[in-house]
């Protein structure tokens, strides 16, 4: 069986550092290891659309944005096909027959929608759209015969929906769609950045974040604005760990090697976060470190953004290719789902 992956974005803003460590990290890294024979990059325009009816022109500017930070993160156009969704018809039809394969209740008790709901105040005026994307979903990642789907934890509940929806869909029709898996980060960190102001995840919709596009003294001053342990009053004051982002965020981007450039007396985050705990490390110094690393870990991503900025045209151009194959791969699928559906009727 072919290995392939889907996985996408909402362009409902730029990318940030949380999608980075979360998600494109490691598909550019699955994607540079050469295992996997088809990878599809889907930016999710009909899904931003889904909470964000009124803002088509937010939508349609943001789909720039998300292909410049794809490509800026490492997203190679050779190997991964980049397209948007709303082009692709097929997703759509899929999404209909799959609708008669799950209950209300069921999508209601998806805690995805329930937390995303709960943050957009749309418990008693939800879109219809919006409550069908779990089904949406489940769409994007079959109609590619999708064996992976690296996502951030937040999608958990969303591939289990799709995975019931294919054995459901499979032990009526027959064998017919692939069953993905989900593919996480590895390091615990990273599943869920929180934001710069401590909440829960770091998230476009929050103004928590700390953009892939971010200028370098954009990511300083945010970085020297982060939220730390409160009760960490005077540097003799013994500091905590817990829900510290500062901390969460060196958990998620320090290397060894850092130390040695920027902080020699630690050999390594362990001791750093022991001294903090002590008592005697001021956040102001941890901070400017974070800074440090932050800004090795993005002036890359920027330099590449900003490259691909001045071939803007050839993006989108690759962007327009990459569409025709989704389309081509998913009506592919499409037509097999018509034939076990007993729906073909003319071939
Ligand atoms: P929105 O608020 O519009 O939903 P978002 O910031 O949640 O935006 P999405 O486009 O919904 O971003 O998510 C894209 C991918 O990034 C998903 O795989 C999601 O799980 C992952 N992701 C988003 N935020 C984080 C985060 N803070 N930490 C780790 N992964 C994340
Ligand atoms: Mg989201």
């Amino acid at each position: 069986m072919k290995q392939i992956i889907l996985t996408g974005d909402r362009p409902t803003g730029c990318l940030h550092v949380g999608h980075y460590v979360g998600s494109l990290k490691q598909r550019v890294e699955l994607q540079n290891a050469g295992k996997y024979d088809e990878i599809y990059i889907m930016i999710a325009d009909a899904q931003a659309l889904t909470d964000n009816a009124e803002h088509p022109e937010r939508v349609r500017h943001n789909i720039r944005e998300v292909a410049l930070d794809y490509v800026g993160s490492g997203i190679d156009p050779e190997k991964s096909v980049i397209f948007i969704q709303s082009t692709v018809p097929e997703l759509h039809e899929l999404t209909v027959y799959y609708m008669n394969l799950v209950t209300v209740a069921r999508v209601q008790r998806n805690p995805t929608v329930k937390a995303e709901a709960a943050q957009k105040n749309f418990e008693t005026r939800m879109p219809v759209g919006f409550f069908c994307y779990p089904i949406s979903q489940a769409a994007d990642i079959t109609a590619f015969q999708a064996t992976a789907v690296p996502v951030g934890e937040d999608q958990t509940p969303m591939l289990e929906q799709c995975r019931e929806i294919v054995a459901r869909f499979n032990a009526i029709y027959g064998e017919t769609l692939v069953m993905p898996e989900i593919v996480l980060a590895t390091n615990k960190v990273c599943l869920r950045l929180p934001g710069i102001d401590g909440k829960a995840k770091m998230s476009k919709s929050l103004g928590n974040c700390i953009y892939l596009s971010d200028e370098s003294d954009v990511v300083r001053e945010k970085v020297m604005s982060m939220f730390t342990d409160p009760k960490h009053i005077r540097v003799s004051d013994p500091g905590s760990l817990e829900g510290n982002p500062v901390f969460l965020y060196l958990d998620a981007f320090c290397k060894d090697e850092y130390f040695v450039e920027f902080l020699p007396e630690y050999a390594t985050l362990d001791e750093m976060k022991a001294h903090y705990q002590r008592g005697g490390l001021g956040d102001v110094k941890v901070k400017k470190f974070l800074n440090q690393v932050l800004q090795e870990e993005l002036a890359p991503i920027r330099k590449r953004r900003k490259q691909w900025e001045q071939r803007e045209a050839d993006l989108m151009e690759i962007v327009r290719q990459g569409c025709a194959r989704a389309h081509e791969k998913a009506a592919e699928t499409l037509s097999l789902v018509r034939h076990a559906m007993q729906i073909d009727y003319f071939s």
